[in-house]
């Protein structure tokens, strides 16, 4: 007998104890190789709707929630603001509430504002996943870095990670700084003054990325977030490079010897990161991450959808 997942959303990690989140974990995993498999077809959510409601640019994560409903199943609708009423002014509730009465089974939201999903979940009657809310929380990413680490570390437990770019602005720093203590694993920021969050919440920052990432196991580089912030915060890109930016020389010469690389994209190379070094796949797990996404996206929309089935 499984056991049931006690949370009708996943909106984000705060809310999850470190048995829910070894449970989605674990419950992933076997989706892994169920997709290298060469039929890809589970029927768990057979006559289930799956809603991805889509109000900002999304690559990656609106296409894994895609392959991943439909690996099970499910009848998948995309719904893209662009082009929708939304650009006539609908407010973010009433299309929520137009949606929600053509009676899905489960939504999944991204949106440029912090708390829309919550705010959604709260009208709607069916499960919300939150896929990126502004600033606030990327839950499906964290998960899948998770699982990742876990893979290729094979522990989270005690892993020095080193998170380093723009966190202030990123929603999976968000929620990665939420569930990896969580997990036991010891968390380190790096980034500019600028870029880094007033409050940290006790997890130690740097702003020299030598010192940030000495000794790391996990080295995550994130994006400068420009879409959310002021114009005048960022500065050349050059020196962001110089600065910030991961090469491989300096992941030798800091880092863990067998430290790995990892990063959620959309990578801008040659910013945050060397295209060589990202190329790497001894040092860097992020196509892995991608991979393992659709199996952590896969696991949550059947735990969410256990009891309507
Ligand atoms: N794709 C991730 C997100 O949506 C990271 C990023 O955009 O930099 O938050």
């Amino acid at each position: 007998m499984p056991r049931p997942f006690p949370h009708r959303h996943l909106l984000g990690i705060e809310q999850l104890s470190r048995d829910d989140i070894l449970q989605i974990l674990d419950e992933a995993e076997p989706w892994i190789g169920f997709g290298r498999g060469r039929r890809k077809q589970d029927q768990r959510l057979a006559g289930l709707t799956q809603f991805n409601v889509f109000f900002e640019n999304s690559t990656r994560t609106l296409f894994s929630f895609e392959v991943a409903g439909k690996r099970l199943g499910a009848q998948v609708a995309n719904f893209h603001a662009i082009g929708s009423s939304v650009q006539k002014g609908e407010s973010l509730i009433d299309t929520a509430l137009t949606l929600d009465a053509m009676r899905p089974d489960v939504m999944v939201i991204r949106h440029s504002e912090t708390g829309a999903p919550h705010q959604v979940a709260e009208v709607v009657g069916c499960p919300v996943v939150n896929a990126g809310d502004g600033t606030g929380e990327h839950p499906t990413q964290a998960l899948l870095d998770a699982l990742t680490m876990r893979r290729r570390k094979g522990r989270i437990e005690g892993l020095r990670v080193a998170i380093c770019g723009d966190i202030r602005h990123s929603r999976v720093a968000g929620s990665n700084m939420k569930l990896l203590p969580k997990l036991g694993a010891a968390l380190r920021l790096v980034g500019p003054p600028a870029l880094l969050p007033d409050d940290t919440g006790g997890i130690p920052a740097f702003t020299n990325l030598d010192e940030g990432i000495e000794g790391a196991d996990v080295v995550m580089m994130l994006r400068i977030q420009r879409e959310r912030m002021e114009a005048s915060v960022s500065g050349s890109l050059q020196d962001f490079h110089a600065r910030y930016g991961l090469t491989r020389a300096r992941l030798e010469r800091s880092a863990a010897p067998d430290a790995i690389v990892m990063h959620p994209g959309p990578m801008n190379r040659g910013v945050e990161i060397d295209g060589e070094l990202a190329d790497d796949p001894e040092r860097s797990a992020i196509l892995e991450q991608v991979e393992t996404g659709v199996a952590v996206r896969m696991a949550v929309l059947d735990l969410l959808t256990r009891d309507r089935r």
